[in-house]
C-alpha cells in the first residue's frame, strides 16, 4: 500500500492539473487505463460496482498493458477497496474523508476530478444509478469530453484507436446506437445495474490501495446534510438472487400477492412486465425490460409474461429461467431453462408449498451455492 502524495487540487474550473489551455481532454494520448468509480454507501458497495469492474477487466484484456484503476470514495472505506481488488481491480484509489461519508455532488465531483487529471484514465465508467448518474453529470460538465449515459453495453477497440464502444437505445428505444468519442479523453459512460456480469471474488488477487491525500475543506462544501430518511423500500431487483415476475397473465393485482408468497418462501422479490405497471397492479420499481431494471438473479421465475422482445432484454442475464405461461406458444417459454405449461393459479400455489417445505426445482436453482 502506498500513499499518494500528490498534492490534493481541485481547481474548480475546468482547468487541467497539467496547465494546458484547453483542458487537454483534446488529445488523446497519454491518457491510459479504465478507471471504475466505485459507488458505496454507508460502507456497503453497490453491485453494479463490481459489475463495471469485471467489464472493465474483459475491455482491458483487449488494451495492452492496460490498468483496471478503481475508485473509492467514503469514510472508512478502506475494506471496500480491499473489496474492488477482489473484484478485479489492478489499483485502488483511497479517499477516505469524513466530509465524503454521505455523498454530495461537490466534494464527490472534486475528488473524481482530480483523480481523472492526476490519473488519465482513458477510459471512466460510472453505475447509471441516482448518485452515478449526478456525479456523471457533474463530472462531464467540467472535464471538456463527453458522456454517454445509461449504456446497455461496452467495449473496447483494439489498439491503435482504443475506442470505448458504448452502446444505449436511442431515438424512443426502436434502435441503439453506438456512441464514439474521438478527439476527448476520458472516454465516460454510465452503465445500468444488471447488465454486465461481475467476476467471482478472489480475496487473494493481488492489487494496489493507494491513499489519497484529501483534503476537503467542509466549510467550503455548499451542501448540508440536515437528515437522512431512509425510504423502506420494499425491491431491490437489481441486486436480487430471486425475482418471481408477473405480468397481464396474472388478470389483476390479486396476482402479485401470489406471487409475492412464491418469492417469500424462495428468498426472492417480485417484478413485474411494463402493461402490469401501466394497469397500476404494482409500483413501476418494480418493472423489468428494455424501460425498466435489468436484472440478472440466479433465478427468475416468469408468470403470466409472454415474453416479448422488451421484456427479454432486461432479465435474459438471469442464471436460470422458469416460465409459466398457458399459451404453449409463448415466447417466454423458449427463452427458458424450464417451461411450464400451465394455468398459473394451479401452478404456483404447488410451487409455493414446495418452496415453504424447502424441496423443489425452485430451491434448489435459488440456493446461493448453486448445489442442484
Ligand atoms: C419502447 C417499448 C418499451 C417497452 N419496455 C418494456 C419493458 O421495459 N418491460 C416490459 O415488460 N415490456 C415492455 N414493453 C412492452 C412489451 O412490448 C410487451 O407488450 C409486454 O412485455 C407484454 O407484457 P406481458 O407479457 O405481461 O403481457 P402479454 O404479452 O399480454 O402476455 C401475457 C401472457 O400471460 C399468459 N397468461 C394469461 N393468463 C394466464 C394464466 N392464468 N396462467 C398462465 N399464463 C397466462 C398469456 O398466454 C400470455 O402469454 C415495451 C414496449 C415498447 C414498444
Amino acid at each position: 500500500m502506498t500513499a499518494d502524495t500528490r498534492p490534493h487540487p481541485t481547481p474548480p474550473d475546468g482547468r487541467p492539473a497539467d496547465g494546458t489551455a484547453s483542458g487537454d481532454a483534446s488529445g488523446t494520448e497519454r491518457w491510459e487505463g479504465i478507471l471504475v468509480v466505485v459507488e458505496q454507501h454507508d460502507g456497503e458497495p453497490r453491485t453494479v460496482s463490481w459489475q463495471l469492474v469485471g467489464q472493465a477487466r474483459r475491455m482491458a484484456a483487449r488494451l495492452p498493458g492496460c490498468p483496471v484503476m478503481a475508485l473509492v470514495m467514503g469514510h472508512q472505506v478502506r475494506h471496500v477497496a480491499q473489496q474492488a481488488i477482489a473484484y478485479g481491480a489492478d489499483v485502488v484509489l483511497l479517499a477516505d474523508h469524513p466530509a465524503l461519508g454521505v455523498y454530495r455532488t461537490q466534494p464527490y465531483s472534486d475528488v473524481t476530478l482530480h483523480v481523472i487529471r492526476t490519473h488519465r484514465p482513458e477510459i471512466v465508467l460510472i453505475g447509471a444509478t441516482y448518485t452515478g448518474r449526478d456525479l456523471a453529470g457533474a463530472i462531464a460538465t467540467r472535464v471538456p469530453t463527453g458522456l454517454t449515459a445509461d449504456c446497455t453495453m461496452l467495449d473496447v477497440e483494439p489498439p491503435p484507436s482504443r475506442l470505448l464502444l458504448a452502446s444505449r437505445p436511442a431515438f424512443s428505444e426502436k434502435l441503439m446506437a453506438t456512441i464514439l468519442c474521438k478527439r476527448h479523453r476520458p472516454q465516460m459512460a454510465t452503465a445500468r445495474p444488471g447488465v454486465f456480469e461481475a467476476l467471482e471474488p478472489d480475496p487473494s488477487r493481488p492489487g494496489e490501495i493507494r491513499e489519497l491525500a484529501v483534503t476537503l475543506d467542509e466549510s467550503r462544501v455548499a451542501a448540508r446534510v440536515v437528515r437522512i430518511e431512509r425510504q423502506t423500500r420494499t425491491v431491490r431487483l437489481d441486486e436480487a438472487r430471486v425475482i418471481v415476475a408477473g405480468g397481464r397473465g396474472l388478470g389483476g393485482p390479486h396476482g402479485f400477492r401470489l406471487l409475492g408468497d412464491l418469492a417469500e418462501a424462495l428468498g426472492g422479490v417480485v417484478g413485474a412486465s411494463r402493461p402490469a405497471v401501466e394497469a397500476g397492479w404494482i409500483g413501476h420499481e418494480h418493472q423489468i425490460g428494455q424501460t425498466g431494471q435489468t436484472v440478472r438473479p440466479k433465478l427468475y421465475v416468469a408468470c403470466g409474461i409472454s415474453g416479448a422482445v422488451q421484456h427479454l432484454v432486461g432479465m435474459s442475464g438471469s442464471e436460470v429461467i422458469v416460465a409459466i405461461d398457458k399459451d404453449p406458444q409463448a415466447p417466454i417459454l423458449q427463452a427458458a431453462d424450464v417451461a411450464i405449461v400451465g394455468d398459473l393459479y394451479e401452478v404456483v400455489p404447488a410451487l409455493i408449498q414446495e418452496a415453504r417445505a424447502g424441496r423443489g426445482p425452485l430451491v434448489a436453482a435459488a440456493r446461493e451455492d448453486g448445489r442442484r
